[in-house]
């Protein structure tokens, strides 16, 4: 999980710039006479955000009464996603991660945005900013419409939460031929109850065990030349500290990355260090 800087426009400019590309009259005139309506709901969604409490924001059929929950999709997909008029402003939400990189799993590359709260639910942030989070296509299709229900179950927002502010992905290695990590969360103990429950129904979520895992059993075999080469020459007290130094520099780029959490694993197993990577 990675924080975003919020994106640097509201939904005025982007509801402003839909209505103005819109053929159909009938649709962009009450889209304006919505726009309050929408540009008020960002406020609230604002407010909620910054408490964690974006699962109490109610869902809605419709906005206001007067455009449909269909016509705001279309809205969306027919021209935010594709007018020359909004193409700066989806560009720009979506470029918004270092390297590209999905803020939901850290791993995949980014593809689209997400809704955070699902748009089929509430269509009134179908454009708002706050609520568009780029993200990877598996990780899009792994949530789906999925809104929390209580505060634990929100999975991290990345324009609201930090989950590096403090230590908690681990691994651990399974004494297995070849062998093979297992990542689990365990939170620190100064966050409260309910971002430790937000951060293993995210991993759960996004299924970022079993990514993780995939990903580390590669690494294992990528190494495995290099850690047989060491061996002839070294103990296995020397592997350790050489899987250890290459931890830290992981953690150094990023608290909570598989990466470090695996190298730190790999170090302190002396059955690995020993000759179970071969
Ligand atoms: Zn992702």
């Amino acid at each position: 999980m990675r924080r975003l800087t919020p994106p640097g426009m509201n939904v005025e400019a982007t509801l402003s710039a839909c209505i103005g590309s819109i053929r159909d009259a009938d649709l962009s005139g009450r889209l304006a006479l919505v726009k309050d309506f929408i540009v008020s709901a960002e406020l609230d969604y604002s407010n909620h955000g910054a408490e964690g409490s974006l699962h109490l924001v109610e869902g809605a059929d419709g906005v206001n009464g007067t455009v449909s929950t269909a016509e705001m999709e279309r809205v969306y997909k027919g021209t935010f996603v594709k007018s020359k008029a909004t193409r700066e402003y989806y560009g720009a939400i979506k470029s918004a991660s270092e390297n590209d990189i999905c803020p939901l799993c850290s791993q995949r590359t980014i593809s689209q945005l997400d809704h955070y709260l699902p748009q089929s639910a509430n269509p009134a942030f179908t454009v708002t900013p706050l609520n568009l989070v780029p993200v990877c296509s598996e990780c899009n299709k792994t949530k789906l419409a999925l809104q929390a229900a209580v505060a634990g179950d929100q999975t991290f927002h990345p324009y609201f939460e930090d989950a590096d502010d403090g230590r908690w992905l681990f691994a651990e290695v399974l004494e297995t031929t070849p062998a093979a990590l297992v990542f689990r969360t365990s939170p620190p103990d100064n966050w409260g109850a309910v971002k430790s429950q937000r951060i293993s129904s995210h991993f759960r979520i996004f299924k970022l065990a079993e990514l993780y895992a995939s990903h580390a059993a590669v690494e294992i075999s990528d190494i495995r030349f290099g850690l047989i080469s060491m061996s002839r020459r070294n103990a296995p007290h020397k592997i350790s500290a050489h899987l250890r130094e290459v931890a830290l520099s992981r953690a150094a780029a990023h608290a909570n990355s598989w990466r470090r959490a695996a190298y730190e694993a790999l170090a302190d197993s002396q059955w690995f260090c020993a000759g179970g990577y071969r």
